[in-house]
């Protein structure tokens, strides 16, 4: 648990303190998407005594796994995540998810909602993805395969044309 023991008592006005955490993503949660983060999830920041609230800046490192949206090939990409969350003081006069109780506050679920909520919809092993042949099904970035699925390039063509010509 990613636990900032900040009691009141004993964090003044405007003083700042920073945290270092690395979580295993199942101790927070995610396990129904143990496949989707790989490694340990790396959590760097820090909490500031606002007056009203604590506000909890910081940065959320991991390696996340996904399909190429092309060429359905498995990849890992590392995904650096900013976050920020004011708990405040008085509970109920703002998001409930972010109360402080005065004593602690517990960082598991702003964790693991900003990695949820940053998860893309398509994504390409690289920019330059060949995908696959929609005729066989072979991952063009292995290599070509013998379909007539071939759409000429217009210069290639034009340069041809003068080939033939000459
Ligand atoms: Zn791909
Ligand atoms: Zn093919």
């Amino acid at each position: 648990m990613m636990k900032l023991d900040v009691d009141e008592a004993t964090f003044p006005l405007g003083e700042s303190r920073s945290f270092s955490f690395v979580v295993a993503p199942e101790s927070i949660g995610l396990e129904e998407d143990a496949g989707l983060f790989r490694g340990e999830i790396y959590v760097d920041g820090s909490v500031m005594n606002t007056g009203s609230s604590l506000r909890t800046t910081g940065t959320i490192r991991t390696r996340r796994c996904f399909v190429c949206d092309r060429c359905l090939a498995e990849g890992e990409r590392e995904l650096t995540l900013d976050f920020s969350e004011d708990y405040a003081k008085t509970p109920g006069e703002t998001d409930e998810t972010a109360s402080y109780d005065g004593t602690a506050i517990i960082l598991d679920d702003l964790v693991r909602d900003t990695l949820l909520v940053a998860e893309p919809l398509r994504e390409l092993c690289k920019s330059d993805c060949k995908g696959l042949c929609p005729v066989c099904g072979q991952n063009l970035n292995e290599g070509a395969c013998d379909c007539d699925s071939f759409v000429p390039d217009p210069r290639l063509a034009a340069l041809e044309s003068l080939l033939q010509n000459d």
